[in-house]
Parts: C-alpha cells; structure tokens; sequence
C-alpha cells in the first residue's frame, strides 16, 4: 500500500513542465483513485471471504482458500470480515435443488455437476478480478495468494469438465435411451 503511494507521487513528481499545483492535483486524483480501487478490492474480497466459507461447508478442502482470503486481508492490515454473497448463496440453492429433486443416478450427476462449475466460474471471475486490483494496487504478496486459488479453482473446473465429458453425459444418454424404449414398448 504504501509501497503504491510513494511509486505514484514520484512518478507525478519526475515529470517535467507541469506546474507545482498541477503535480499537486495529479497526485491527488491518482491517490484518490487508488483509494476507491482498494476499496473496491476490499469489498470484493468480503464477498468472496463469504463465498469461501459457505462453501467450506460442502467442501472441507475450501478451508486453505479461507485462510489465504484472511492472509490478503492482513496484507492490506484490514480485518477479515465477511460479506453475504447473494450469487454464491444462489449458486448453493439451486446445486441443493437438484441434489433434491433429481432421483439419484447419471441425471442427478450431472445436473450436481453442471452447478459445481457454476461454483467454479463465479470463483475464477472473482479471483481473477481481486487479482488484476492486487497488481495495480502494488500488493505483490496478495497477487501471489490470488493467483494460487485462481489457479486451484481453474483445475477444479477443468476437472468437472473431464468427469462430465468422460461418463456421467454417456451414462445420462443411455439412462435416457433405456427409458425411451420402455416407453415405446
Ligand atoms: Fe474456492
Ligand atoms: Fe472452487
């Protein structure tokens, strides 16, 4: 943070031909700039602090990414709070209404599937955001935790993807062929 600070003002204060109230102005809108995007950034990152926890509770393996999230908000010497993400808790409802509706079988699978990478992608988006803030803001360390749960998050998607593409979609098909025939009998 500080860090980001000093990087702006002298880079304001080699240019040359400005006056000292232009300088002035300049470093004030680029500091107040900064201060909305780390703001911004905290915000987002309260949202998936939130995230990561509801999740912890349908996958214990979530929990490092809970405690990278409390790393970042050390780094930037916030408290780490939580803030309700409605996507997410949407996100979890609807993986709950198919684990409910859905009698159990390839369907179900891939339907569970199907709202996991949901999960997934609402993560990466997110990661990938808090990031590019990170790096514009000057958080190197940050920057590095993101990027590890990114990169997590990515490999957990791509996983779904194999799992649907190598059996539960062939499974699904030949569910629903059986079913056709039945019913053409
Ligand atoms: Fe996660
Ligand atoms: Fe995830």
């Amino acid at each position: 943070m500080d860090k980001s600070k000093s990087n702006g003002s002298q880079y304001v204060s080699t240019r040359g031909g400005s006056s000292k109230g232009a300088q002035t102005k300049e470093a004030n809108r680029g500091e107040m700039q900064s201060s909305q995007l780390m703001k911004l950034f905290e915000e987002e990152l309260k949202d998936i602090y939130w995230a990561e926890k509801a999740l912890t509770k349908a996958i214990p393996k979530t929990e490092e990414q809970v405690k990278r999230v409390e790393q970042v908000f050390e780094l930037t010497g916030k408290k780490a709070v939580a803030k309700k993400c409605e996507a997410m808790e949407g996100l979890i409802k609807e993986a709950e209404e198919i684990m409910e509706e859905c009698e159990e079988g390839a369907m179900r699978d891939a339907g569970i599937i199907s709202a996991g990478q949901k999960v997934e992608h609402y993560e990466m988006a997110s990661y990938g955001t808090l990031r590019q803030f990170a790096e514009t803001l000057g958080l190197t360390d940050a920057v590095a935790l993101l990027e590890e749960t990114l990169n997590e998050e990515k490999i957990a998607d791509k996983k779904l993807t194999e799992v649907a593409l190598s059996a539960v979609n062939v499974e699904a098909s030949e569910e629903e062929e059986t079913r056709t025939k039945k019913s053409s009998k």
